[in-house]
């Protein structure tokens, strides 16, 4: 073990970590002594004969924990992103030792007593200082002995359960995969697309992440589409269960804590605050968003001849975009090609608006070998940071598109970021990488993480980038998606992969306006499983959930939001966000950035768009800052006043 490569820093550019060097074995070894050095480390902090200082104490808990940042960030982006069995029965044993791990540095008594004790005069101090208190009371640092004991019981069988929940999601994609024997069921993909999914003598169509299968807007055999929306609906079964025991423990954990229950617990540190806050905005949205929907569905019923399924949805409304709008969603694909996105749209906006420029490295190599890294400069040539993207879909993959961070830029450690963005992409078994609108969609939004992790100029890794409430971080991601269709942008990526022509502009118009058609059904997707989140994290301690599925019914009719035509985004059994990652009451923070979003696209349009000044207004005022100051300070300074949420209700059609 003497060559672990986790044990040193690594000493690839940007400190990349040496993923061609790491193997499966290296893991536990380095999270094992990287969990023991930092233990020591915290030991000497809280130890310290010396007067508690800012330095000597939040700073230097700060620099405490490398060997296990470095190995943590490792670890769970080849299990997000490439897992295998063994990467799993890590992963297994690991979380809830981390969780144990950390546990036993915020309920750590000495150290909590000296964190009360800093003072600091310094404002980007002073704000991370009061992050850490929250921390530590959030975490539970002022119970009791038994209280504490019983709060780690809790951490530890939510953090099992939770890997649980995402491992059984992530093989039922395969398990629960639609497989049919004969092609012609197929009818409605093309040759390339029925050719990619054969395996032996069956054709295999994989879950994605969502209730509504992107594979049915083309399928034209209704009972095959019935069937793959079952499948999708029912897939791991054995999920509900563990839902109902973690949102039982998460009601008692938060009452432990001091609150009615878990939402309120959670959206305590959020910009939110309050359950009100939250239920007071979401019941402005929801009887809108139902009319809109129901309205929808006579229009989609008009079109197929009779009443709409659940699983006729996507099939009806492309049909009714192609007979209104005379828009064929299709058709835009052959000029969406994935390079060609990237490098003419996405980075092309970037450049635009903030200067910077790519070059690819391809002397770096990611954690698989369809990683692609580029190296970021600003305007005067100076390093910015490592840009990776992961686009294609693949077993061991978790479902979805998001962005994480390998190295957390840091005035601290002068660190440059490294962010990765993760998309589900099929990938084509031969020839070029045609993007669907709604692919397009998600570069763009998940390359606005990766700016905002790239241009943090923070001192503290607590805070670097997007280390900034859950139901803010969805903000810079948005507001990145209003170049996709912006003139000069567009113009420049979509061309046809063949022919090098521009999309034709009258296919542009007709896409914009068919946007506006099944927003109702958007917005009901969403608000029903935001609403479903809720429902579960409302429950207090004693109150008992017999049957999750009923549960399920009745909190969406309790909401007014049962409408049996468009069932939730996500269901209970597949809520990975909710139940797998770090939005368990939070699923409602898409809509609440949403209000900040539509506010800053304002803001572009009124100062002419797309221009350098906008660019380093944004930058300056609020990517660069990441979670170093309060977030909604940092809006202000940026729109120059409070956000209203007309222009929000203005977009979704809900005035
Ligand atoms: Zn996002």
């Amino acid at each position: 073990m003497a060559e672990n490569p986790l044990f040193a820093p690594s000493s690839l550019p940007y400190q990349l970590p040496p993923f061609a060097d790491i193997r499966e074995e290296h893991y536990l070894p380095a999270f094992e002594r990287g969990m023991a050095e930092q233990l020591a480390e915290v030991d000497a902090i809280a130890g310290s004969a010396e007067p508690p200082t800012f330095d000597n104490t939040i700073a230097a808990l700060e620099r405490s924990g490398r060997l296990l940042a470095r190995t943590a960030t490792a670890f769970y982006s080849v299990a997000a992103s490439a897992s295998t069995d063994g990467i799993m029965e890590i992963e297994k044993r690991i979380s809830p030792e981390l969780t144990k791990h950390s546990d036993a540095i915020r309920l750590n008594r000495p150290l909590w007593a000296r964190v009360k004790q800093v003072s600091t005069e310094d404002p980007e101090e002073a704000w991370l200082l009061e992050k850490y208190r929250e921390d530590f009371v959030r975490a539970g640092a002022d119970l009791s002995e038994t209280e504490q004991e019983r709060l780690r019981q809790l951490n530890e069988e939510l953090s099992r359960l939770s890997t649980e929940f995402a491992q059984n999601l992530m093989r039922a994609s395969t398990e629960s995969a639609l497989v049919v024997d004969d092609p012609k069921e197929l009818d409605g993909f093309d040759e390339d697309r029925i050719s990619s999914l054969r395996r032996d003598d069956k054709y295999v169509l994989p879950l994605l992440n969502f209730t509504n299968q992107p594979g049915l807007v083309q399928l034209t055999d209704r009972d095959v589409g019935r069937r793959l929306y079952t499948l999708s609906v029912e897939r791991a079964p054995q999920n509900f269960g563990l839902a109902i025991r973690m949102a039982t423990l998460r009601a008692e954990r938060a009452r432990l804590l001091g609150f009615p229950n878990h939402a309120a617990y959670s959206v305590a540190d959020q910009t939110a605050k309050t359950v009100e806050a939250v239920e007071e905005m979401l019941g402005q949205l929801v009887g809108p968003a139902v009319r809109n929907a129901r309205k929808e569905a006579e229009t989609l019923a008009g079109q197929a001849g009779f009443p709409i399924e659940p699983w006729d949805w996507s099939f009806y409304s492309e049909k009714v975009r192609q007979a209104r709008y005379d828009f064929d969603a299709s058709a835009m694909r052959p000029y969406f090609e994935l390079d060609r996105v990237y490098r003419d749209g996405v980075f092309h906006a970037a450049t635009l608006l903030y200067g910077i420029t790519f070059t690819e490295r391809p002397d770096l190599r990611g954690y698989h070998e369809d990683v692609r890294i580029f190296e970021v400069f600003n305007e005067d040539g100076s390093v910015l940071g490592l840009f990776a993207l992961d686009p294609y879909a693949r077993e061991g993959k978790r479902g979805g598109a998001w962005m994480n961070n390998l190295v957390d830029q840091s005035l601290l450690f002068g660190e440059k970021p490294v962010v990765v963005n993760n998309l589900n992409v099929t990938k084509p078994a031969a020839g070029p990488t045609l993007l669907t609108y709604d692919e397009v969609n998600t570069a763009f939004h998940e390359f606005g993480h990766a700016l905002h992790g790239l241009f943090s100029e923070v001192r503290f890794p607590r805070v670097s980038g997007t280390s900034v409430p859950r139901d803010f971080v969805e903000y810079p991601s948005q507001v990145n998606e209003m170049w996709i269709t912006w003139p000069e942008v567009l113009a420049n990526y979509a061309r046809h992969h063949e022919t090098g022509e521009p999309m034709p502009a009258e296919l542009v118009e007709k896409m914009k306006a068919a946007e506006q058609f099944n927003q109702g059904f958007m917005t009901v997707e969403y608000l029903a499983a935001t609403l479903l989140d809720w429902a579960w994290h409302k429950l207090e301690p004693g109150q008992e959930v017999a049957d999750a599925e009923a549960f399920e019914q009745a909190a969406l009719e309790a909401a007014g939001i049962a409408f049996p035509p468009v069932r939730p985004r996500y269901r209970t059994n597949y809520f990975a966000h909710i139940f797998a990652g770090g939005y368990s009451a939070g699923y409602y923070s898409y809509i609440w950035s949403e209000v900040l979003d539509a506010e800053s696209v304002e803001w572009f349009k009124e100062n002419g768009g797309l221009k350098r000044e906008n660019g380093d207004h944004f930058r300056r005022t609020l990517l660069s800052r990441g979670g170093a100051t309060d977030p909604l300070t940092a809006f202000r300074e940026f729109r120059g006043r409070e956000a209203s949420i007309e222009p929000l209700l203005k977009r979704r059609g809900l005035t």
